[in-house]
């Protein structure tokens, strides 16, 4: 973590704005070969027709029901060997322990292939303040083309949030693609662009924005001449309540984050996630908290639209007096609150019996 100011920051706030100079957009030029719509949206003629099943793993509770419906499904046709597991490792962005349970979910599942991918360079905490230099310097660029003094400029929010979600394509997608690029070569031989089903276990039930997406869509921008990619979404109609019973089912362990009281996954202190989930998270991580504050300072913007970092950890450090430190709730809470306290022990005993089994195989 650097603690230095890179930037005169005071300088910046309340400056004026430098006028945007509008750069032609250049049409993307997408392969003629690449379809425009699926050739099917069943789910079993989906699996039939890949050449390769990658299932996106961020090792959260969404991921883990996918990743067990589609090994199911995937079984069911004998075609288990198609599919990959791949984890985007965020460091320690992430949970603790997340890349290691999302390839133990992977492993209990029947998956051979576990594939763990990560961005190079920076992590997202890094990545924002490279963004902010390369924002800052844009701005100085274009207020002396406009002649106004490059010193007063504000810089842009380098933060990423809802509208430029920045962090995805980096530290996901992006490391994501290039999996894709490895399992294409491995099929060259078959003299055509091979076919790639891309699992994800984006809900509708999560936004309004995901609501909207398609359940099966070509992703047009991953595919290309020896690569075509359907984005297939298995469980993108289930609520909440099917994807515990889901996991309970399955037997396979879910992240105690959830048990903790997150409603997500993946990065600690998401951009995009509750009130109640970061203030948590800066109650359970107050070193990886005070990193942001930090970095909010260096940058001269707030982590959230509207909901600094520092604030956060002020209104942790409230609860922390007022509650004492946050105790680990009972193995099973999460499950229990949509499935019951029977139902719940009946899965941590099977959760027990597969890891066993597991144990006792390797
Ligand atoms: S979890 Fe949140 S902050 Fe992290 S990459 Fe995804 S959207 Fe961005």
């Amino acid at each position: 973590m650097q603690s230095a100011m890179l930037f005169d920051l005071p300088a910046l706030q309340g400056a004026p704005v430098a006028p945007m100079t509008k750069k032609p957009c250049r049409p993307r030029k997408v392969h003629a070969s690449v379809p425009l719509e699926p050739s099917t949206t069943v789910p079993d003629e989906l699996i039939a027709d890949a050449d390769w099943i990658v299932v996106n793993s961020s090792g959260g509770k969404d991921s883990q029901a996918m990743l067990t419906h589609v090994v199911r499904r995937a079984k069911a046709l004998g075609m288990l060997d198609k599919v990959v597991v791949v984890h985007a490792d965020l460091g320690d962005i992430e949970w603790g322990g997340t890349k290691t349970l999302a390839e133990e979910q992977a492993h209990l599942a029947g998956v051979r292939r576990i594939e763990v991918v990560k961005a190079k360079g920076a992590d997202l905490l890094g990545r924002v303040l490279v963004r902010f230099g390369k924002l800052k310097a844009k701005a100085e660029r274009e207020a002396i083309d406009a002649g106004l003094d490059p010193a007063a400029v504000k810089v842009a929010p380098a933060w990423p949030s809802s509208s430029a979600r920045w962090c995805t394509s980096d530290v996901k997608r992006g490391p994501v693609w290039t999996l894709f690029t490895r399992l294409t070569a491995e099929l060259s031989h078959l003299g055509r662009p091979v076919r790639i089903l891309n699992c994800m276990g984006q809900r509708a039930a999560e936004s309004a924005p995901r609501a909207k997406l398609a359940e099966v869509e070509i992703d047009r921008s991953a595919s290309n001449g020896k690569r075509h990619v359907t984005v297939w979404r298995p469980i993108h109609g289930w609520s909440d309540a099917e994807v515990w019973r889901e996991i309970a089912r399955s037997g396979l362990p879910y992240h105690p984050a959830y048990d903790w009281g997150m409603r997500r996954l993946s990065c600690s202190f998401c951009v995009l996630g509750c009130e109640a989930d970061v203030v948590l998270a800066a109650r359970l991580r107050p070193k990886k908290a005070a990193e942001y504050a930090a970095m909010e300072v260096q940058v001269g913007a707030d982590f959230k639209h509207g909901l600094s970092m520092a604030e956060i950890i002020r209104r942790a450090a409230e609860l922390e007096k007022e509650q004492g430190p946050v105790r680990r709730p009972p193995t099973g809470t999460a499950m229990a609150g949509f499935i019951g306290r029977s139902a719940t022990a009946l899965y941590l005993r099977r959760r027990d019996l597969v890891r066993n089994r597991l144990t006792l195989a390797s």
